[in-house]
């Protein structure tokens, strides 16, 4: 499996506004992306890495997918011209009813709030070939909302995004990570081909792994997610199975 490495914030913030080392300081990230490209890492679209798991092709051997959830402000300010500078890509999953706004979700509210990317800065990444895909409206856990509710915020996000950066979207990520089997019927039923997760739950096309990777990892523990060696570990630790469950591969719209 192709690792995916998920960010949230790239920034130096104090600890009372990161509690939990989501963020990862601008130059410790700079250094990362400059490892893998050093080390003849390929960074690549997210959407291809679906694709071959649809296909059942073989995967591309030292490769990696670059994720941001939520769609900060500094995706655009920080993490784009870094991005630029390596000719590396990245898949934003962004909460499209907070656009141009601060993060004010639970977990993310009050001092903890961060800035976010307006429509224009979302469009100016779009047209450059960055990746755009849904993380609901409002950031809810999906888990908690009635089945309508839960179907708006799938199905409206990927409309928001379709009419403002005039692309199509098929892929989702789940806020806090949280599914169910009958939310990830309706990610399904929304017209996604994928959704990301985090490393919890059996991975398959609706909860891809992440390695979230946060200010307190060390270069061991960050080689260690870029490899793919994470994702192995996960596998034996979990000891389910990393191919797509027919109950998935069957879904295609
Ligand atoms: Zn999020």
């Amino acid at each position: 499996m192709i690792p995916i490495l998920l960010y949230h914030q790239i920034a130096d913030l104090p600890r009372h506004r990161d509690p939990r080392n989501l963020a990862v300081s601008p130059e410790l990230f700079e250094r990362q992306m400059a490892y893998l490209h050093r080390n003849g890492y390929r960074c690549m679209q997210l959407s291809q890495v679906v694709r071959s798991i649809i296909e059942g092709l073989p995967q591309v051997k030292k490769a990696f997918v670059l994720t941001f959830d939520d769609g900060y402000k500094d995706v655009y300010s920080t993490v784009w011209p870094i991005l630029s500078d390596f000719g590396f890509t990245a898949t934003i999953f962004f909460v499209t009813g907070c656009a141009g706004r601060e993060s004010a979700w639970e977990g993310q509210s009050g001092s903890l709030a961060a800035p976010l990317l307006s429509w224009s800065d979302a469009r100016d990444m779009s047209r450059a070939g960055l990746t755009f895909g849904s993380h609901t409206i409002t950031h809810p856990y999906l888990t908690r909302l009635e089945h309508a509710q839960a179907a708006r915020e799938l199905r409206e996000s990927r409309l928001m995004l379709r009419d403002q950066l005039d692309v199509e979207v098929d892929l989702f990520s789940y806020p806090y990570s949280a599914y169910t089997p009958a939310v990830q019927q309706m990610v399904a039923d929304s017209g996604y081909i994928a959704a990301c997760g985090g490393d919890r739950g059996r991975w398959g096309r609706f909860n891809l792994w992440r390695a979230q990777c946060t200010g307190k990892d060390s270069w061991l523990s960050f080689a260690f997610k870029a490899s793919g060696q994470y994702y192995r570990f996960l596998q034996l630790k979990r000891r389910v199975p990393t191919r797509q469950s027919p109950r998935h591969a069957a879904r295609t719209n």
